[in-house]
């Protein structure tokens, strides 16, 4: 259009202004590059992409039709694009809807850097499909394990995470931000990529912590918050991912959940306590790296009551079987150090109702640089990938043979002190959540109120300039075509 042929001064300004910041964003991406080439890369003989892996899962689906089947769930949040794959095991597939099984409900790849989470689930599948077999471990008795279950699994929770650090970004852990704020004006159109830089816009973007986004506690920030790692989001479930999940959880109501990070990191404070608790032998740091979690993670105790001291028991079941007794155990916020707010475990546990609800850390490597992500948070030589996997998917099965018999006791105790959810859905709709849980609501509901204010006081001022940036615009391209009429007074 001829419109588009002349430029005004202000048009001249937003060149200028996109081009310093592209040339800016060169220069800190060159910068960046150059320092993360000196770290760990992915180990692709070792590591699957997220596409093959995800082509191995559908070869185990499609060679066990009998046992497997896969479903892909999509959602969207404001142009954000977000799906999860989940596949589900039953022995016997006429079996897929008997509730009499006991549920489990596993998730790999919450966050993105994690890949050895995602190669577990891989290897728990090729045993649930009967293509591999544990060492160790008598098929009849498998097989009668197996017969009483009904899994699901989440290969890879956090897709778009993941993606971007198979692109490069080997420290990410949050979900993807693929979404860009856009600026756009008469002929012109900017796209600015690293949103973070301008906090007014933030609200536009994603780079969400997928295990902070949930609604028990949500969105309290300790002193140490780095919203790199652990942005909560603009509201619970404000994420596509998490909204599938919660979805997920609430429709199959699992027995058991179990949520599988790696490269957990303990501060310095806790390192003692830790000792305190695996005794006295510092030579081995292996009690650093892994841990079984039950809850809290928002608070430094475990639940009141028999069934929390019947999950207590189960992992030091298996913290005995498979981690040698140094596994760290115990409730997330009072092992690590830190309390983490708005964790899937707590909701699982506190909202949903699953009676055996876990996190568990399955590998880190404390002498890593804290820069050096690939390496702090996967193996990167072939005899400790292969340990950590034959490791857990062994402490992943003696995990199902103990649940069902676990459950029976639970079942047979006078009073299962879980609280449900009165009503949750309103969150989706962006509204403030009532529900009744044993952390009052009242609480909740404040927190959540000056969030929202938050939100909206952001939106606010993002208009304002938005607007006083075109109203100025205006003024001058009236200057420019019509100078006779902008000198008279009005
Ligand atoms: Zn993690």
């Amino acid at each position: 259009m001829a419109r588009g042929l002349y430029l005004s001064s202000s048009h001249f300004i937003l060149i200028l202004l996109a081009s310093s910041l592209q040339v800016f964003q060169t220069l800190v991406y060159s910068a960046d590059n150059h320092t993360r080439s000196s770290f760990t890369q992915i180990n692709r003989h070792l590591y699957h992409s997220s596409v093959d892996l995800m082509e191995e899962i559908k070869g185990f689906v499609h060679r066990h039709p009998d046992k497997l089947s896969i479903e892909t769930f999509k959602t969207e949040n404001k142009g954000y694009k977000a799906e999860i794959t989940v596949v589900t095991y039953s022995r016997n597939r006429r079996e897929i809807d008997d509730r009499s099984k006991f549920r489990i409900l596993l998730s790999f790849g919450q966050h993105g850097r994690e890949l050895i989470t995602s190669e577990l689930a891989l290897r728990i599948l090729s045993v649930l499909s009967e293509e591999k077999f544990l060492p160790k471990m008598d098929h009849a008795i498998l097989r009668d394990t197996l017969d009483r279950l009904l899994v699901k699994i989440i290969p890879m929770e956090n897709l778009n995470g993941r993606k971007l650090v198979e692109a490069g970004d080997l420290c990410e852990r949050r979900n993807g931000n693929s979404v860009t704020f856009v600026l756009s004006y008469s002929d012109f159109t900017f796209i600015w990529k690293d949103i973070g830089l301008l906090g007014l816009f933030s609200v536009a973007g994603r780079g969400v912590d997928l295990n902070r986004n949930w609604s028990v506690d949500w969105g309290k920030k300790e002193k140490d918050y780095d919203p790199y790692e652990e942005n909560p989001g603009i509201s619970p479930f404000s994420e596509p991912e998490t909204q599938i999940m919660r979805k997920l959880s609430k429709s199959f109501e699992p027995h058991m959940w179990v949520n599988v990070h790696s490269g957990m990191e303990v501060t310095a404070n806790s390192v003692d306590e830790i000792y305190k608790f695996v005794g006295p032998d510092r030579s081995s740091n292996s009690c650093l790296d892994e841990a079984l979690f039950m809850p809290y993670d928002h608070k430094n105790t475990t639940p009141d009551g028999l069934p929390s001291q019947k999950m207590r028991l189960m992992l030091e079941n298996l913290n005995h079987l498979h981690c040698h007794d140094r596994c760290m155990i115990g409730s997330g916020g009072g092992s690590v150090g830190y309390l983490a707010h708005g964790t899937a475990t707590d909701y699982m546990y506190d909202i949903v109702g699953v009676p055996m609800a876990f996190t568990f850390e399955i590998y880190g490597d404390g002498t890593a640089s804290s820069r050096d992500c690939f390496k702090m948070f996967n193996p990167t030589d072939q005899k400790t990938y292969t340990r950590v996997l034959d490791d857990w998917s062994a402490a992943f099965f003696s995990l199902f043979k103990l649940g069902p018999n676990q459950l029976k006791e639970i079942h047979s105790m006078p009073a299962v002190n879980i609280e449900k959810l009165v009503s949750i859905d309103a969150y989706l709709e962006g509204y403030l959540m009532a529900r009744s849980s044993r952390y009052g609501k009242k609480t909740e509901v404040l927190d959540l109120g000056m969030q929202e204010i938050r939100t909206y006081f952001r939106l606010f001022l993002l208009s304002s300039v938005l607007l006083m940036f075109m109203f100025c615009t205006r003024i001058s391209k009236s200057q420019c075509s019509r100078p006779n009429i902008s000198t008279m007074p009005l």
